[in-house]
């Protein structure tokens, strides 16, 4: 440090404390960034780079933004993956002795982001604390903006990780290094970034903990556990230099009490965004989303990516969704008042950082005062749940008419500018007032005397920052202005302006009067702010009551939209719904009807093999049988006739297409570890689904590898299954496997080509169609009619060689071109095929045995 100026030596001792972080150093009205900060902020932010003596030789790189303007600089910063540290002068520069104090006051990290409108008010921004000792992996999550933390644990596992990850997405990791290795893999497999920071807990793991949330019994969580939120909390006192007093909860959960839906399935399903686009638009999360409040929005998604495993805690979900649905003129009641209710949960964070001024305390007060309206709509519902929420709610009214009493009703967004205080409030606040509007009073009248004893009628008072009060008189009327009592301050251009002593004594009044008053206002205001950040957990447990009414409200009002029923949920085995629709297929397909399929998944028939061409709608049709689950265990209706549903452990979803390739893996070797991962962790209660088992290898071996998974699917795991499979040949699996069904999308052929009927019927397809959609693709007509010519002579050595062990609806036919074909392409020579050989397709079209 020798030979620096002693501020560049407080710069860098500063910037020591910093470390990783990128330094904002408060100079002025500037924050200034030096060395290597200054290079990397220059480019990332396109500003100029400049440079700075320091005591040494060479120039120091400089660059800096002015602070008025630094958030925006500041979140971009942090948006691309950087820490900013942010270092203020805290002593007042005029009465310093020597260089100012300066301190860091907080870093922003892109876990820790408070400024909500980058972050978008449906989303949470989660950081997690990781830990990884003796074969068990701690997870805490925390989105600092809402004050929620969430703990769990489980068996230390890439799998079990990337099942968290999925859930919070966390954009900031710290923990020990093993954690944070397995979970920034985790990641990245996924596409996603972490920004990992390596952290001990400094002092003793119990007093961090027990320092952030006294009431919690930390001997009843395991080690993983706890220090995993140690880590966390650690490093939010690190960053934030702050008391976070609404991070007061912890919520803690066994991964166990929840379905499991791993990341492939989740995507799969597109439960929270599309597999094409990873938009919301096109999701389940889109299609649920009646919400009201941001509070309700986030916490829909937190259920759709934890269906409940209890069924009561279901029943209580549907209970209240069923008397919400029924009830149509209280639910527009309960969405009028929920649309009044602002951002709780982020409205109390920025109390308990605070940043909230005066117009937030106003939209708290406003939320508030809906709350008693809320909970009488409630009590017309004839519903034990929503009684239940009613009368566990608490509407804060002492806090609403505290704010009420102190707040004006338009305040400035600035809280230092005065204007936020209600007259009336305080006693010495209204004396002021009476004060500056006496003095200003009495400047009006100096104004008219004025004007009288020089007989000026252009005479004017005005005010302005730098010379306070003055007198002003035209040019023209300079000469009427009697001498002595005058003092010239400033000329304009035709105008000179004055001051005279009682003037300026009179100015000095007000002015003291003023300034008194703003610094009053925001000690009032502060100190009500106070007050009411005291009165935090109450608030977080009305937000929390307010977010799932918001949410049941939603479920209730989708429901009601698009026809949904209530599912009946049973601890036995059976699956079976009527009329079941895909719900978001159904919800895009404007216009278009969507054609229902039933299932039957049973103790004794409890795996469906369905075959059929490209198009039928069968991957649909096994999706929907997951969705429906799912929306049943989060407590939704579900698009169905009726539907009676065991409770799922699981569901496991093995979908092959185009994009699995990850990391250079071949489809069909990422295709043998999920169905690895699924042999070891499905359960009897578990529901898989396989769409197109065996692909992506020879013939001969996917058709082997095929029958063996579901051999063992039925005899080893006895787990609900609906299986697709472009092997007609596997269909002769039903004679040797006592709980496998057939199935197939029924097609209709006539003259004008091929319909797909959408429906499920019972027995196998008997082709795949494939030449008629490379047909319909458009492919050269001599490929097309080669292509039949091929498929017909291997269809003939096929029935020469099993001449006689066709098997009823039996899978070992192989059909020729439709006859449409036929019509459309008479005269197509040599490769016209010959008559045909399976069952008329046309038959399919009847409804027959369903599945
Ligand atoms: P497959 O898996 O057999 O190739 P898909 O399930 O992908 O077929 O369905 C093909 C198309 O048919 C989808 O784009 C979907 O929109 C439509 N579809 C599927 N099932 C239905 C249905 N039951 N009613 C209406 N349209 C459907």
């Amino acid at each position: 440090m020798a030979g620096y100026t002693p501020m560049m030596q407080q710069y860098l001792s500063v910037k020591a404390e910093a470390q990783d972080a990128l330094l904002f150093f408060r100079l002025g009205d500037f924050y200034e960034m030096f060395f290597d900060d200054a290079l990397t902020a220059a480019r990332e932010l396109e500003i100029t780079l400049t440079g700075r003596e320091g005591g040494q030789e060479e120039r120091i790189p400089m660059c800096g933004v002015p602070y008025h303007s630094a958030e925006g600089y500041i979140t971009r910063l942090v948006d691309k993956g950087y820490k900013v540290a942010i270092c203020e002068q805290v002593e007042d520069p005029a009465t310093a002795k020597g260089v100012v104090r300066r301190e860091i006051v907080r870093v922003v990290t892109p876990g820790t982001v408070m400024e909500t409108k980058n972050l978008g008010e449906g989303a949470n921004n989660f950081i997690v604390g990781t830990a990884e000792t003796d074969g068990r992996y701690g997870f805490a999550a925390c989105d600092l903006t809402t004050g929620e933390l969430y703990v769990t644990s489980f068996p230390a596992s890439g799998e079990s990780v990337r099942n968290e990850l999925n859930v919070y997405r966390p954009a900031e990791a710290v923990g020990d290094a093993a954690s944070l290795r397995r979970l920034s893999g985790e990641a990245a497999g996924a596409g996603r970034s972490v920004l990992c920071t390596e952290r001990e807990v400094a002092g003793d793991v119990f007093e961090t903990l027990r320092g952030q949330f006294p009431g919690e019994r930390w001997e009843d969580h395991e080690p993983a556990r706890r220090l995993a939120v140690a880590r966390l909390v650690a490093y939010l006192g690190e960053t934030q230099k702050r008391s976070l007093s609404h991070l007061s909860t912890v919520k803690s959960y066994d991964p166990k009490q929840f379905m499991a839906l791993d990341a492939f399935t989740r995507r799969n399903l597109e439960l929270t965004e599309t597999v094409r686009d990873r938009s919301r638009r096109g999701s389940l999360l889109w299609l649920l989303d009646k919400t009201r409040t941001a509070m309700g929005a986030r916490l829909l998604k937190r259920w759709i990516d934890q269906p409940l495993l209890d069924a009561v805690s279901i029943g209580k979900r549907l209970d209240a969704v069923e008397a919400l649905h029924g009830s149509w003129m209280q639910r527009e009641e309960l969405r009028t008042e929920l649309r009044e209710v602002y951002d709780l949960e982020r409205l109390v964070g920025r109390i308990a950082y605070g940043s909230a001024n005066a117009r937030d305390l106003n939209a708290l007060r406003a939320s508030l005062e809906r709350v008693p309206a809320i909970r009488a709509v409630l009590g017309q519902l004839d519903s034990a749940p929503l009684a239940e929420l009613a009368g566990a709610m608490d509407d804060c009214a002492d806090i609403a008419s505290a704010i009420a009493a102190a707040i004006a009703d338009e305040p400035p967004v600035s809280v230092r500018e005065g204007g936020l205080i209600r007259p009336g409030y305080d006693a010495k606040l209204d004396e002021l007032h009476v004060a500056s509007r006496d003095g200003k009073k009495w400047i009006a009248e100096l104004e008219r005397q004025e004007r009288e004893a020089t007989g000026i009628k252009s005479l004017k008072i005005g005010f302005n920052k730098v010379f306070g009060y003055y007198l002003e008189v035209t040019r023209a009327n300079l000469g009427s202005l009697p001498e002595g009592r005058y003092e010239r301050k400033q000329t304009l251009a035709n105008a000179e302006r004055f001051v005279t002593p009682e003037l300026k004594e009179k100015e000095a009044l007000i002015l003291e009067a003023e300034e008194r008053m703003v610094d009053l206002e925001y000690s009032l205001f502060a100190e009500l702010r106070d007050r009411v950040a005291a009165q935090i957990p109450r608030l977080q447990k009305l937000a929390e009551q307010v977010a799932a009414l918001d949410v049941l409200q939603s479920f209730a009002e989708v429901s009601a939209e698009r026809r949904y029923t209530r599912p009946r949920l049973t601890n036995g085995y059976d699956l079976i719904v009527r009329d079941g629709r895909h719900p978001v297929v159904e919800a895009v397909a404007e216009g278009a009807t969507f054609i229902t399929n039933d299932s039957s998944l049973t103790e004794d028939a409890s795996i469906l093999l369905i075959t059929g061409p490209n198009m039928a709608g069968k991957s649909t049709y096994m999706r929907q049988v997951a969705m429906i689950s799912i929306m049943a265990q989060i407590g939704c209706f579900v698009p169905a006739k009726s539907a009676e549903l065991p409770l799922i452990d699981r569901i496991f979803t093995r979908i092959g297409a185009a994009d699995d390739l990850v990391g250079g893996q071949s489809t069909f070797m990422v295709e043998m570890k999920d169905i690895q991962v699924m042999t070891e962790q499905a359960t009897a209660r578990s529901l898989v689904i396989i769409d197109e088992l065996g692909r992506g290898t020879s013939t001969d071996e996917g058709m082997a590898i095929a029958q063996a998974v579901i051999e063992y699917v039925h005899d080893a795991i006895g787990c609900k299954a609906l299986v697709s499979t472009h092997f007609h040949e596997l269909a002769h699996l039903e004679q040797s496997l006592a709980k496998l069904r057939n199935g197939c999308m029924a097609v209709k052929e006539s003259a004008d080509g091929v319909t797909f009927l959408r429906k499920l019927v019972a027995g196998a397809a008997d082709s795949s169609y494939g030449i008629y959609c490379a047909q319909l693709a458009g492919l050269p007509e001599s490929i097309v009619s080669r292509a039949y010519g091929l498929l017909e002579s291997t269809a003939a050595a096929t029935r020469e060689a099993a001449a006689s062990a066709d098997s009823g609806g039996g899978g070992l036919t192989v059909r020729e071109r439709p006859s449409a074909y036929d019509a459309a392409e008479p005269a197509s020579g040599a490769a016209a095929p010959a008559a045909q050989a399976g069952p008329a397709p046309a038959e399919q079209a009847a409804p027959g045995g369903v599945v």
